[in-house]
């Protein structure tokens, strides 16, 4: 035996008995795996023309936000969800707050800058609720991956809003009766929760914890930056980053793994709209529930298994939506929408098993069409179906979601994550054994506009 086997990402039992530990881990890539692959995605497209004024800013804030993370590393966080040093960060984000040439936008920037010096309060947070931002800045000790640190970790990010994508969300929206009915055709308990604010954003600036890998395509305000329970949240999704992540990672394995008909291919038209619809579902089948429906349970006898599940009905729900319902009245082709969840399925899945509750999630979901018969698993190892039969598996495991974890019966629930979840690899062992040799793919943002801005004295 080595003295330090290779990390195994796909060794579940192993990865998911280290959750949490990786406080001190310093590598700019986690989890552990013996390589990496990177795509690159140049943040200086998106970036507002503010003048080099404004990116010496940015360029400030980065090294103050980097700072508190080594400091973090060192000592740790303060209180909860707090910096050791606010005053350098609070004082960094005003000085790029403004340059910002909107009112409403530099008004959110100074109240996050005040939030980062004393702490968030209702006042802040009902008047950030209320301003329309066309630039918004954040700074916190914000959430990163759950089986990394679950205290959050320094992060910086500044994204302008799509108004294109964003026009998307508003019809997709339009209409919540359909989605409510729709949710009770597939059980007759089921209703739709309210959803919080959903902003489409170009991401264009990263710094800190989220500037690591592997990237987060959406953050969930306030409570990504530790405010629970506030009555005011929007869900900031960066369409380039999910983009990015659609080009290097989920298409190349579609290509290679599945066989269902359609072709996913990120860059064509008739996908331009689904990425953000198929999140923005996601978002909303996390609000679909019943009456009796409590987590509280299944989280006391096993929180793992609580969060997979949970992430699980968010897809289902999630696709469904989409692909049932706004796919016909917007013009998308169902077919497309299945291509592109399969495709991330894939993704998900590529990055482990038991470091990641949603790639569990997803990997429980292939494996729940394999064992139903809706996919099927070649000897090469290729996913092969038609989108329609998928669908119908879909809605089999809808309907299993809701008598079971939305029915609040932990014991099924738990039996459920037994049976498909990624404990044994079952029918999925072939696909496992295919990808475990493959490098981690991630995406590596390029913010080079902002190294000159600094090193140059104009
Ligand atoms: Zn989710």
């Amino acid at each position: 035996m080595p003295e330090h086997p290779m990390p195994d990402r796909f060794d579940y039992p192993s990865n998911l008995a280290r959750a949490g530990s990786y406080r001190t881990h310093r590598s700019a890539f986690w989890p552990p795996a013996a390589s990496y692959a990177l795509g690159c995605l140049d943040l200086a497209a998106a970036t507002p023309d503010l003048g080099d004024g404004f990116r010496r800013a940015l360029a400030g804030l980065r090294g103050a936000v980097e700072a508190e993370w080594q400091r973090v590393k060192e000592i740790g966080i303060p209180a909860r969800r707090r910096f050791n040093e606010p005053m350098a960060i609070a004082e960094a984000v005003r000085g790029v707050a403004k340059h910002l040439p909107g009112e409403a936008d530099r008004r959110a920037a100074e109240l996050r800058a005040n939030a980062v010096q004393d702490g968030y309060d209702d006042d802040i947070l009902r008047e950030l609720a209320a301003l329309e931002e066309e630039v918004t800045l954040v700074a916190g000790q914000v959430s990163t991956w759950y089986g990394k640190e679950v205290r959050g970790l320094p992060t910086a990010f500044g994204c302008r809003t799509d108004d294109t994508r964003q026009a998307l969300v508003a019809e997709a929206l339009a209409d919540r009766d359909e989605v409510a009915a729709h949710l009770r055709g597939l059980h007759a308990d089921l209703r739709l929760g309210d959803l919080p604010a959903f902003g489409a954003a170009e991401l264009f600036f990263m710094a800190g914890e989220g500037n690591l890998h592997p990237k987060h395509i959406a953050y969930f305000l306030p409570e990504d930056e530790g405010v629970k329970y506030s009555p005011f949240k929007k869900t900031y999704y960066f369409a380039n980053t999910h983009r990015a992540l659609l080009e290097t990672v989920s298409a190349p394995l579609a290509r290679r793994f599945l066989d269902v008909g359609v072709d996913f291919d990120p860059a064509a038209a008739r996908f331009a709209a689904i990425p953000t619809l198929g999140v923005l579902s996601h978002e909303l089948g996390h609000f679909a529930h019943r009456r009796a429906t409590d987590y509280k349970a299944l989280n006391t006898a096993d929180r793992w298994a609580s969060v997979v599940l949970q992430e699980v009905a968010a897809d289902v729900f999630g696709i469904l939506i989409l692909a049932d319902v706004w796919a016909p009245r917007m013009g998308i082709d169902p077919a497309d929408c299945v291509a592109y969840y399969l495709a991330e399925c894939l993704r998900y899945t590529d990055r482990g098993l038991g470091h990641f509750p949603d790639s569990d999630g997803m990997f429980l979901q292939l494996s729940y069409f394999v064992r139903l018969g809706a996919l099927e698993l070649t000897e090469d190892a290729t996913l092969a179906g038609e989108p329609q039969v998928v669908l119908a598996g879909l809605r089999s495991l809808a309907r299993v979601l809701a008598d079971t974890l939305l029915a609040t019966d932990a014991d099924r629930a738990a039996q459920l994550y037994a049976e498909y979840g990624p404990a044994t690899a079952g029918p999925l062992a072939p696909l496992v054994e295919r990808l475990r040799p493959e490098p981690f793919r991630s995406v590596e943002y390029g913010q080079e506009h902002l190294h000159t801005a600094a090193t140059t004295d104009r």
